[in-house]
């Protein structure tokens, strides 16, 4: 039997002063550190394996059986004691610097920026580029005139009466008085009169620009905007050939499928005369009588207007110097914006003309 009274108390690194001072000892020096790394400091000399703590559980080893477990039953909780407040220290200075981190590393999301934003090309020109582009694949070429145009290219020329409405100040921006006989033109068919004087047939052009109407700036009007006009000159061609350009066209604008309707209607410088109608590209008419499907692009009417067509009347080509009894030609034109606002869904023609990138950005850079 091991002696009941023997008094462990002789070994000096366990007598409960000697571990409550080292208790102390090591709480004060958590407490004073002030950052992480020197936690890690006073953790390794009042919990590491040299520590005074440390040392008096080796302690516990040498001990008589029968005096082993009093003493454990004081460093034990001596050291849980540490340990403990080690880790609460931890976790306050872990709990400070990531308050720093979030002050220090702060982004200021509303201060200037130093970085210049791209630019973007603006939706008016890559849509005239695109419908352009279809046309220059089949062989056609651009044309192109000059904006301040003779009243004769711009009027006379396309078989259009000195009384025609469509000449007054009302309509027309005139460059000087109103008899100067030069207007900012009124269509890109001026171009198509310019082309039939200069050329010889055959002739394959389409002529995208500028033009100019005395109108108000509002959500549906402009007083400059953008057509894209055709022209073809050439022995033998009719109105299917006009037909078949014109499905060849939408197909390329707005998918495979998508076809044109024609109905009557005038022009002064086309004989037969139609307006073209585009079949809705987004429903494709399954919106007409479906009051479950409707559509915003057609308003469910299943086609969409679009522009105006015809074949050249004879009396324009004999103006231009070419022979109506051997040629004959088909024209077609579309308004830019137009476009735009039933493709891209535009609601507002002040967006297209204010020049804000972000509406223009938005369009990404779509060639
Ligand atoms: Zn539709």
């Amino acid at each position: 039997m091991p002696s009941e009274n023997f008094d462990p108390v002789e070994v000096a690194a366990l007598q409960p002063e000697h571990l409550d001072a080292a208790v102390d000892a090591a709480l004060a020096a958590f407490a004073a550190v002030t950052s992480l790394d020197e936690l890690k400091t006073a953790t390794l000399a009042h919990d590491g394996d040299r520590s005074p703590l440390a040392l008096a559980n080796r302690e516990i080893g040498a001990l008589p059986p029968a005096a082993r477990k009093a003493a454990g039953q004081r460093v034990g909780p001596a050291r849980g004691r540490v340990r403990q407040a080690a880790a609460a220290r931890q976790r306050e200075l872990e709990a400070e610097r990531d308050a720093r981190v979030l002050v220090e590393e702060a982004v200021d999301v509303t201060l200037p920026t130093t970085r210049r934003p791209v630019g973007a090309r603006h939706p008016v020109t890559t849509t005239m580029e695109r419908i352009s582009d279809g046309f220059l694949a089949m062989g056609w070429e651009i044309a192109e005139g000059p904006e301040a145009e003779s009243s004769w290219f711009n009027f006379d020329a396309l078989n259009t009466p000195p009384e025609h409405p469509s000449r007054a100040l009302t309509d027309t921006f005139y460059v000087g008085s109103d008899t100067s006989g030069v207007v900012l033109r009124t269509q890109t068919s001026p171009v198509q009169i310019r082309s039939m004087l200069e050329r010889t047939p055959p002739i394959y052009i389409v002529c995208p620009g500028k033009t100019f109407r005395t109108d108000e700036l509002d959500a549906t009007h402009t007083p400059v905007f953008h057509q894209l006009e055709g022209l073809a000159v050439d022995e033998g061609l009719t109105m299917a050939h006009l037909r078949g350009t014109l499905d060849h066209m939408v197909a390329d604008m707005f998918g495979p499928g998508t076809i044109t309707r024609l109905r009557p209607h005038y022009f002064p410088f086309t004989e037969p005369s139609a307006e073209m109608d585009l079949q809705c590209f987004v429903c494709h008419g399954e919106s007409v009588g479906n009051p479950d499907r409707p559509c915003r692009t057609c308003k469910s009417e299943g086609w969409i207007e679009w522009g105006g067509c015809g074949m050249v009347d004879p009396r324009v080509l004999t103006a231009c110097g070419i022979d109506p009894d051997r040629y004959s030609g088909f024209a077609f034109g579309m308004g830019i914006e137009r476009t735009l606002m039933f493709r891209n869904g535009v609601e507002d023609m002040r967006d297209i003309v204010e020049g804000d990138v972000r509406f223009s950005a938005a369009f990404g850079v779509e060639a």
